[in-house]
């Protein structure tokens, strides 16, 4: 049985090239191999609408339909924080799946609960208010009825807000809530959890409804690459070197 793969918070943009080049790397050389690939919010560092031409991300887009048409993965896109605005039509242009947040898949016979992990960042309540806004469908209309150049601005004054906040936040605000993990896995009967968001790639070990459990955090691509491997064994956290020859040096 071939793996599954999960990744998130890749936060692709031009700005970044190094990490486009390794996503292209990882497609043909893990996920080529993979039955199903995850991905699970904030692959892209922002999406101004599905009419911006962004063509820095189209070997990006390219290779999704490569893997999907041509190397048979199945490719599952979850929205994140950064990427919401990016429509349905579009992902599936790329071979991609929509997948609500949060979701509940059917891993090699046991259940999974699949999320961005923003959702579960309850503490921080500021955030909480932004991102019932920009999730709300009518706001989202809005938004994508102005001029493509409006919404750039907008975006990048979004983004030096949201820095500017974040900067100011205790870190233990913008970590999960742990009740709040444990409640949706309790509501949504589940004993694994598979997010990203926070960037704090570990496999946690806790316990829900009495029995022992997991929570899965996914890496961010900003130093490295981060995928979460499963396969009918189990899961595991993997890295990825930023380029070869660095590594050898
Ligand atoms: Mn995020």
């Amino acid at each position: 049985m071939k793996d599954r793969v999960f990744i998130s918070d890749l936060h692709l943009a031009p700005e970044r090239p190094q990490i486009i080049e390794l996503f292209l790397r990882f497609a043909d050389e893990v996920a080529a191999e993979a039955d199903e690939l995850y991905i699970l919010g904030d692959f892209l560092e922002y999406w101004l609408g599905d009419d911006d031409p962004s063509p820095a991300l189209k070997p990006v887009f390219d290779k999704l339909i490569e893997l999907s048409e041509t190397r048979n993965t199945k490719i599952i896109f979850m929205h994140g924080n950064r990427d919401f605005l990016l429509g349905s039509g579009f992902a599936e242009r790329c071979g991609c799946t929509l997948l609500g947040d949060p979701a509940r898949i059917d891993l090699y016979g046991r259940p999974a609960l699949l999320m961005h992990g923003d959702l579960l960042c309850t503490d921080d309540t500021e955030y909480m208010a932004f991102r019932k806004m920009v999730r709300d469908p009518v706001w989202q209309q809005e938004m994508l009825a102005k001029p493509l150049n409006e919404r750039r601005q907008m975006a990048q004054a979004m983004r030096a807000s949201s820095r500017e906040q974040t900067g100011g936040k205790p870190e233990s605000i913008m970590d999960v809530n742990s009740d709040a993990v444990v409640r949706l896995m309790t509501e949504h009967h589940v004993q694994q959890l598979i997010h990203g968001h926070t960037h704090r790639p570990a496999i946690h070990d806790l316990e829900v409804a009495a029995h022992a459990a997991q929570r899965m955090v996914l890496g961010d691509w900003y130093e490295q690459g981060s995928v979460l491997v499963c396969s009918p064994a189990g899961c595991e956290l993997q890295t990825l070197a930023l380029s070869r020859i660095e590594q050898e040096l």
